[in-house]
């Protein structure tokens, strides 16, 4: 059988329900691949190579069930190209194929490059819709226009009243208010509250372990940690799982972080939403549906804080990275240019917070919220590291990195290094901070209450030694104001005193 049409399927495009596989089409072949060129172009977490190959192994499977023809590359097979370039132009020739589609890709790297690729052939060529966000590209640019700060929030309530949920008749939020994130802000949960079971879908990884193995690509991490839904029936069990555990406890514990518990009450979905194995309508609607039928077991506060991060913060990030690429991932506004220290490899060092947080990431390629942006991307912003080292960290750890979303995260809040057009302040701050929201400090090698000298937590120097050194680029921002004034306040010698430490420690980073 002849094909006409060539469809390129992306790693992060498993959509089973896109409009493309509703009907089969003889015709129509189906190419996944796994190429070296996506595989190194950053150094990756084992885990994370071994999840998206698992998952679009397990994809290609499902479509070759259904009756779609499909050319699956393998990263050993003897023919691959190593790239979707050479990939497709082989199955293209091979096949005499008349048309070639693919779905819009959601890196702009990507969006350039297979554009470019359409651009080049001599047959008709279409990109599509992935059918998965809630939103266009670019509307957020069009609704913020002009406005100096793009707030969440402002597109959030937006979002909210155009999609009708947890809205009133008369367009009112819900029990009054739109935002419970004031009550979202507790301390880990005591030793005695339980907590969700670990992921667990019975995966086995040894086949793409040992064909990534055998390719010989460069990865970092372990690969026996957490486990992660690899295809749609798992990705529904996720999502059930989640509601029915983690979403009664969403909320009030999303920013706290305990030693023994990597996840807390976390949902462990954004993998399965990135690869679009869930669309976000239909995990809003999950956990609307369990709040319906349960709310007394689920708070209004809960459920809120889950469907902000949904429709609102994933769906504006995305927006911001497409209104500012590609100029976006250029930006350095603080100047910041220190390498991060080589134990953000290996998670050896004696500060209990980010041992924690590294190891957790190491181990699963999974970390939550606060741990990344409190943590690690605090303690990078503490200390000046460079962005793009700090963007290229993100981007290799976490399974669920890729750049839309990760870009915006680690550049805008986390590094402030797009100079505010996301986050109204850096997101910094001292070991008072990750004490009062976790158990981190008891364990730890330095003392929290010790604000300078030998022994002293870093954090708390290195705090005031941000401030002081970005004052020129931040003293005017007036989220900043209380600081600045705490600051110039303190009096020479405890100024002296916060800064000789802070300088002490920035030079024996590699071993703190
Ligand atoms: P939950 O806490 O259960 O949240 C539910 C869902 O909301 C997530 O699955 C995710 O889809 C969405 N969400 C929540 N916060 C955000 C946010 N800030 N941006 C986008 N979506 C959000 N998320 C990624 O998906 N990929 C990344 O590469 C990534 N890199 C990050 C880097 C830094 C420095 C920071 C501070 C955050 C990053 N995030 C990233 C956002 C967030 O930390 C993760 O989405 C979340 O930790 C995933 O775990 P979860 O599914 O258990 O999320
Ligand atoms: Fe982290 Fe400081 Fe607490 Fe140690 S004392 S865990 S370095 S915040």
């Amino acid at each position: 059988m002849a094909f006409h049409t060539l469809r390129l399927v992306l790693g992060d495009q498993l959509n089973p329900r896109h409009s493309w596989y509703q009907r089969v089409d003889p015709q129509v072949l189906y190419v996944l691949m796994e190429v070296r060129t996506e595989a190194t172009y950053v150094r990756q977490h084992l885990k994370k190579l071994a999840v998206f190959f698992a998952a679009m192994r397990r994809f290609a499977a499902a479509l070759t069930a259904q009756g779609h023809p499909v050319r699956y590359y393998r990263i050993t097979d003897p023919d691959n190209g190593q790239s979707f370039e050479a990939n497709l132009r082989t199955v293209l020739e091979a096949e005499g194929i008349r048309r070639f589609e693919y779905q819009a890709p959601d890196e702009y790297r990507l969006d350039r490059a297979l554009a470019e690729f359409a651009g080049s052939l001599a047959i008709e060529t279409a990109c599509v819709d992935t059918e998965h966000f809630l939103t266009q590209r670019h509307d957020l640019a069009r609704l913020m226009g002009s406005k100096k700060q793009w707030l969440l929030e402002t597109f959030y309530r937006h979002e909210r009243t155009r999609l009708g949920i947890l809205l009133e008749p008369d367009g009112t939020p819900v029990g009054g208010r739109w935002n419970y994130d004031a009550d979202n802000r507790n301390p880990p949960p005591p030793r005695s509250a339980a907590l969700p079971p670990p992921p667990d879908f019975g995966n086995d990884y040894r086949e793409v372990l040992s064909d990534i193995a055998a390719a010989g690509l460069p990865h970092f991490g372990r690969a026996d940690g957490q486990d992660y839904p690899l295809d749609r029936p798992q990705a529904l069990q996720a999502l059930r799982d989640f509601v029915a555990h983690g979403l009664p406890h969403f909320g009030t514990y999303q920013d706290s972080m305990r030693t023994d518990a990597p996840w807390l009450y976390h949902s462990l979905l954004s993998f399965a939403l990135n690869v679009k194995l869930l669309h976000p309508r239909e995990v809003v609607a999950a956990a609307l549906a369990a709040w319906q039928a349960a709310p007394e077991r689920i708070g209004l506060a809960q459920l809120e804080g889950f469907v902000r991060q949904i429709i609102g913060w994933r769906e504006y990030i995305r927006g911001m990275y497409w209104a500012h690429m590609p100029r976006y991932a250029t930006t350095n506004h603080l100047g910041a240019d220190r390498p991060l220290p080589g134990w953000y490899w290996t998670g050896d060092t004696k500060m209990s917070c980010l041992r924690r947080a590294i190891a957790d990431s190491l181990h699963n390629a999974y970390a939550h919220h606060i741990q990344r942006l409190m943590v690690t991307g605090n303690f990078a912003a503490l200390i000046g590291a460079d962005p793009e080292e700090v963007n290229a960290w993100y981007l290799g750890i976490y399974a669920d990195a890729i750049e839309w979303v990760q870009l915006p995260n680690t550049h805008g809040m986390s590094q402030y290094a797009d100079g505010g057009k996301l986050a109204t302040k850096p997101y910094v701050a001292s070991g008072a901070y990750i004490d009062r929201m976790s158990d981190y400090c008891a364990g730890c090698h330095y003392r929290v209450k010790q604000k300078t000298g030998a022994g002293a937590c870093p954090l708390n120097s290195l705090y005031w030694h941000f401030l002081h050194r970005n004052a020129a680029t931040l003293g005017g921002n007036f989220r900043l104001a209380q600081p600045y004034s705490t600051w110039r306040r303190m009096g020479p010698d405890q100024q002296a005193a916060y800064l000789a430490t802070a300088e002490a420690y920035l030079a024996e980073l590699e071993t703190l």
